[in-house]
């Protein structure tokens, strides 16, 4: 038996959350490279939030095991790849919307979405950091492989206090970036320079409707928030430089012009974390486990139990959750 975070769907199409006790034989069965894993940590992600409090349909199959990450130790496997006792770590694929999640003491998944843990991770660090914390770092390579680099100017992060942003912030700030800082809530600006940002935004700056080209500012940008927020930093960007985009916190809307980017050769990169190919995964989680920054890590993660993470699905959404909050399954 293995206890789950458990989503059922009411006749009302609601959903119904709860904590279960699972046989073993209720993990999904696979064909071919099934891998059973015992799961140490999950985390509760924004997509989490809507799929336990089920205002968004992200949820695709009935009943299901929430949690599109988690990190844990191998425990039987129909993969040649992967062996008992191998540390493991997955985010994405459709886990937690499509296939059962990590929000349980077990999971069955395939073994092409595995990654290994890097020998300098900790378990719990590597879900302290999770889908956030690897998207932040795909947000990072990208911003590279268009060439920005240190010395070109300041970079924004948008969303700054959530989780990507929090780990963002340390991470451009540990490889030597001038990191501005953009958030709705003055009372972490402390948390936010502890992080590495040496400038605070006001969200509101960015948030409004604004003109198609503004003051040249940005050499790069990690924004998670979309819609107006997204318009301005691209309209604000610097000649040639870099925005990549990754979230929907204010929406899903783009009220851009193509100004910016005919006239000031601006990139916008898009930045999917589900389906990115394993090559990609494990340069950013090599990534990680090379430059984060382990005092910023133990500021940004927050350790819950399954039973707290029904209770911080609502938080999230509303966007009033400091940096990550990493989900021992077992307690
Ligand atoms: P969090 O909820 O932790 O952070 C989101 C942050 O956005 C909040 O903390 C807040 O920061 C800001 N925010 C919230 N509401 C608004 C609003 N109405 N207007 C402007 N800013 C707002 O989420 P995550 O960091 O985990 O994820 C951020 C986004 O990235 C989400 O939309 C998520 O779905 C997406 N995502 C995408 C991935 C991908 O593969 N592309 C992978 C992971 C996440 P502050 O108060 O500091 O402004």
């Amino acid at each position: 038996m293995f206890r789950a975070l458990y989503l059922e769907q009411n006749a009302d199409k609601t959903t119904a959350a709860s904590i279960r006790s699972l046989d073993d034989s209720a993990l999904p069965a696979f064909e071919r490279n099934g891998v059973t894993v015992d799961v140490g940590f999950s985390t509760i992600n924004y997509k989490d939030g809507l799929a336990i409090t089920g205002k968004s349909p992200v949820v695709r199959k009935w009943p299901m095991v929430p949690g599109i990450d988690f990190v844990g130790t191998v425990s039987a496997s129909d993969d040649a790849r992967w062996q008992p006792g191998d540390a493991v770590i997955l985010n994405g694929w459709g886990v937690g919307e499509a296939h059962w999640g990590g929000l349980a003491e077990k999971a069955r998944v395939n073994g092409d979405w595995l990654v290994r843990l890097p020998a300098a991770l900790q378990p719990f660090d590597a879900m302290a950091l999770g889908t956030a914390g690897y998207t932040a770092m795909l947000c990072v390579l990208a911003l590279e492989r268009q060439g920005v680099k240190p010395g070109d100017g300041e970079i924004l992060v948008t969303g700054a206090t959530g989780g990507v942003g929090s780990v963002a912030v340390s991470l451009l700030s540990r490889r030597g970036y001038r990191v501005a800082a953009s958030t709705g809530k003055a009372a972490e600006a402390e948390y936010l320079k502890t992080l590495g940002a040496q400038e605070i935004v006001d969200r509101a700056m960015l948030s409004a409707p604004g003109k198609p080209l503004q003051k040249e500012r940005w050499a790069g940008v990690v924004d998670t928030v979309g819609s107006h927020t997204l318009a301005n930093a691209c309209a604000s960007t610097r000649y040639g430089g870099t925005v990549t985009a990754c979230g929907l916190a204010q929406g899903m809307d783009l009220p851009v012009t193509v100004a910016p980017f005919i006239l000031r050769g601006v990139s916008l990169i898009g930045i999917d974390s589900v389906m990115a190919p394993l090559a990609r995964r494990t340069e950013a989680w090599e990534g990680l486990a090379q430059d984060i920054d382990r005092a910023a890590l133990a500021l940004i993660a927050r350790r819950i139990g399954l039973a707290e993470a029904l209770a911080a699905a609502p938080g999230i959404l509303a966007g009033n959750v400091r940096g990550r909050l990493v989900v021992d399954v077992r307690q």
